[in-house]
């Protein structure tokens, strides 16, 4: 395993197709498009990395799988009331459907649906207390209490969020937000802005593995609703994309990050800042699907040929 996250990192290294970095959020304009890690964490307890694993990233739409994990557990399934189940087949920032399906969002990992998401574990608690329960969630998934927000990050993505303003102007419109507009913007972006490195990041995935010696944040059925989703509409319009070539449940953000889950195996988390057409790491989903080659990891089916099992 060891030497196949080496081989990976040393080939995203030195291909010089690394995609664009998001610029709409200008403090992530400026990330350096030539980096690349990959981290895993796995069920025996292993933490193995390669590359720029060490390096802190801005975790952005990743940060929507544990905002869920936290709504659910506020609410349960009243949440689905307010927002669906099915993908979009349209970009994370669009605001086509909202109009046509009365302010439900399509699914919690769209940004209208992850507005909706953060107004639901705010809860009518000050922003400054449910974003510490949602820090306190991620630093126990990942056993690492120096887990933080970046304030820079976040204040850059209010001050030019307008796209996300109008999303969320929409959806009080009708009457889906309980908070104000700005309460809910100002916590969704300090909550985008959590920075993680991979090896960080792979661990706080751990509690959606499914195995006995990973944290037992959420039940054994919500775990595989969050993994259903990530599958279906983590990566957006790109989503059908990527189970098609990787297989594993994913959950992607214009950081660059991509959050993997391989049910039962391991978390795993591979960052590089260049983006594909979809708003998803070019190079991390490339890794991804290498990485799924050469173990023979899918959901969808074991491998007989070609990959290599439970390295
Ligand atoms: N904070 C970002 C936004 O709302 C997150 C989007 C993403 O990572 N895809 O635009």
């Amino acid at each position: 395993m060891q030497d196949l996250l080496t081989e990976i990192a040393e080939a995203a290294l030195a291909n010089p197709d690394r995609g664009k970095v998001a610029t709409y959020i200008p403090e992530l304009a400026g990330v350096d498009p030539g980096q690349f890690g990959i981290a895993i964490a796995t069920a025996g307890g292993e933490v193995l990395s390669a590359g720029d694993a060490d390096v802190p990233f801005s975790i952005q739409s990743v940060s929507k799988v544990f905002a869920l994990a936290l709504a659910l557990g506020r609410v349960g399934d009243q949440l689905w009331s307010r927002v669906g189940r099915e993908p979009s087949g349209l970009s994370f920032d669009s605001v086509l459907l909202l109009e046509r399906e009365n302010g439900i969002p399509r699914n919690p990992f769209i940004n209208a649906g992850a507005l909706v998401t953060t107004d639901t574990y705010l809860s009518g608690s000050p922003p400054k207390e449910a974003l510490g329960e949602l820090v306190r969630f991620v630093r126990a998934a990942a056993d690492d209490d120096s887990i933080h927000i970046n304030e820079k990050v976040a204040q850059s993505e209010i001050a030019t969020g307008h796209r996300n303003f109008s999303l969320a102007h929409y959806l009080a419109s009708c009457g889906n937000l309980q908070a104000s507009v700005d309460k809910v913007l100002g916590t969704y972006c300090h909550q985008c802005a959590v920075e993680m490195t991979c090896r960080q990041l792979a661990m706080a995935g751990r509690f959606l593995v499914d195995s006995p010696q990973m944290p037992a944040l959420v039940s054994i059925e919500r775990r595989r609703r969050i993994n259903a989703l990530m599958m279906t509409c983590g990566h957006y319009d790109g989503s059908g994309d990527f189970a098609f070539r990787v297989g594993m449940p994913g959950k992607s953000g214009v950081g660059g990050g991509i959050l993997v889950i391989s049910p039962g195996r391991a978390s795993i988390a591979v960052w590089s800042p260049g983006l594909n057409r979809y708003g998803n790491s070019k190079l991390g989903t490339e890794a991804m699907e290498t990485f799924a080659r050469r173990t023979g990891w899918s959901v969808f089916g074991v491998s007989r040929d070609g990959g290599q099992g439970d390295l």
